[in-house]
């Protein structure tokens, strides 16, 4: 034992009690009980002699040095004692203050360093939206299940993400980011909870789920009701466009299923997992319905599960393994041609305002394969209606038909063909001439 006793008063009793209190003998016990130096004045209780040691005398135990200066560690009861040298777990104080006030020097530094990126990202947002008329398809569509979920305040209130769960069975952070991408909305970080924003390796990352946006205001000053009002009359036929945001919201309604599962088996993913598996199922939606991958997920979440009770593996091995047998599941099925059932939509999963849009739009569901959604977005549109794989005729036909009913002249059309048809004019020759009757949108358009 090795203390050092640095007297704070002049008191001579104190220090001869403080000299008996820390004594220790050869063999590194005490050498007195701390009741038989009782009683001390009117003390009469051991902690009041510990009490009164503390307040007039420092103890410092040679054995224990701090890992900074080397110095020798305060101590302030007998069970901190140490009986050989030692490195201490925590500095000594003068050491803790130093540390504590950089401490508070690099947060303060870091709060004005987040305050000042902040305001550059609140400047560097764009002041209004593009025009609302202009939008792409995606972004009116995800405007139109947008209202619906928060009716009636899109238009005069901030909301946050938390608030917008009906719009989609899951991702609804990564569809917000879209219409905000696309200049709809704006993020709102003065209204976010405390948090919500903080820097990584020195760049601001927002967590998604806390993040407060508000309707980007009308670059003409025009009320924003109207204008999403007006989006419900567009014609929606950007194919592409459509069915990537169609995928997007197949994918979250399959991982919304697949994250329930995996819950239920206690399985635990990396993001990097979580990626691969929604760019399978991305993959997967282009020949089977989010109803029939339910089914798939279930039978291969179920299998991993069983795996995690095999000699050598665990949870983390068999969770791992996801991916995998989802990839080759798809592909064994697509090449045997192999019966896929599909799965009822689970109570507990509604399809979201996005998905109503879908269905009420275009008559797509959970149970609508991607060539089928494709069908329902390009058949809208002579632009991407046309398949490279079909007769003249075939083409002619579906011009006709797209045209005609954008121009309300479906039985005008018809007739006119079985009229020319009557007449001996050739097929291919009578198409083309009710055709040319009808304007062509695309030159409209220019
Ligand atoms: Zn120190």
């Amino acid at each position: 034992m090795n203390i050092t006793l640095h007297m704070l008063t002049d008191d001579p009793e104190i220090a001869v009690l403080a000299e008996r209190y820390w004594a220790i003998d050869a063999d590194g016990r005490f050498q007195e009980r701390v009741r038989d130096l009782l009683p001390f004045r009117d003390l009469r209780q051991s902690s009041q002699v510990t009490q009164l040691l503390r307040e007039h005398c420092r103890v410092f135990d040679e054995n224990q040095r701090c890992p900074r200066c080397q110095a020798a560690i305060e101590i302030n009861s007998r069970s901190a004692v140490r009986s050989s040298l030692a490195g201490a777990h925590r500095p000594c104080d003068p050491c803790a203050a130093r540390l504590g006030e950089a401490m508070l020097q690099a947060r303060a530094q870091e709060e004005r360093d987040l305050a000042e990126q902040l305001q550059a990202y609140m400047q560097a947002q764009p002041v209004s939206a593009p025009s609302y008329s202009a939008l792409a398809d995606d972004s009116a569509l995800l405007l139109l299940a947008l209202d619906a979920v928060l009716a009636p305040r899109l238009c005069t209130a901030e909301f946050r993400t938390t608030e917008c769960h009906g719009l989609a069975p899951a991702h609804v952070p990564q569809f917000l980011d879209r219409l905000r991408l696309a200049g709809v909305l704006r993020e709102e970080p003065s209204k976010a909870s405390e948090g919500t924003y903080y820097l990584k390796n020195g760049n601001l990352v927002g967590r998604p789920a806390s993040k407060v946006y508000a309707l980007a205001p009308a670059p003409s000053g025009e009320a924003l009701p109207a204008l999403i009002k007006a989006q419900h009359g567009r014609l929606f036929d950007d194919a592409p466009r459509l069915y990537d945001l169609w995928l997007d919201y197949s994918v979250a309604d399959c991982m919304a299923y697949f994250e329930v599962q995996a819950a239920l088996y206690a399985h635990e993913l990396f993001e990097e997992e979580r990626a691969e598996i929604c760019s399978i199922l991305r993959v997967g939606l282009e020949h089977y319905c989010v109803a029939q991958l339910w089914s798939v997920i279930w039978r291969v979440v179920r299998d991993a599960a069983s795996l995690a009770r095999h000699t050598y593996y665990n949870r983390a091995k068999a969770a791992a393994t996801i991916p995998g047998k989802l990839r080759r599941y798809i592909e064994r099925a697509r090449r045997e041609a192999l019966e896929v059932r599909c799965w009822r939509r689970p109570e507990q999963q509604p399809a979201g305002t996005l998905g109503m849009v879908f269905e009420d739009l275009f008559g797509l569901s959970e149970n609508s394969a991607g060539s089928l959604a494709w069908a329902a977005f390009s058949h809208r549109s002579e632009t991407w209606a046309c398949l490279p794989s079909e007769p003249e005729t075939g083409a002619l036909a579906r011009r006709l038909m797209i045209r005609s009913l954008s121009a309300d002249q479906a039985l005008a059309s018809i007739k006119q063909v079985g009229e020319a048809l009557a007449s001996g004019v050739p097929l291919e020759h009578a198409l083309a001439q009710a055709l040319e009757r009808l304007p062509d949108p695309a030159a409209l358009a220019g």
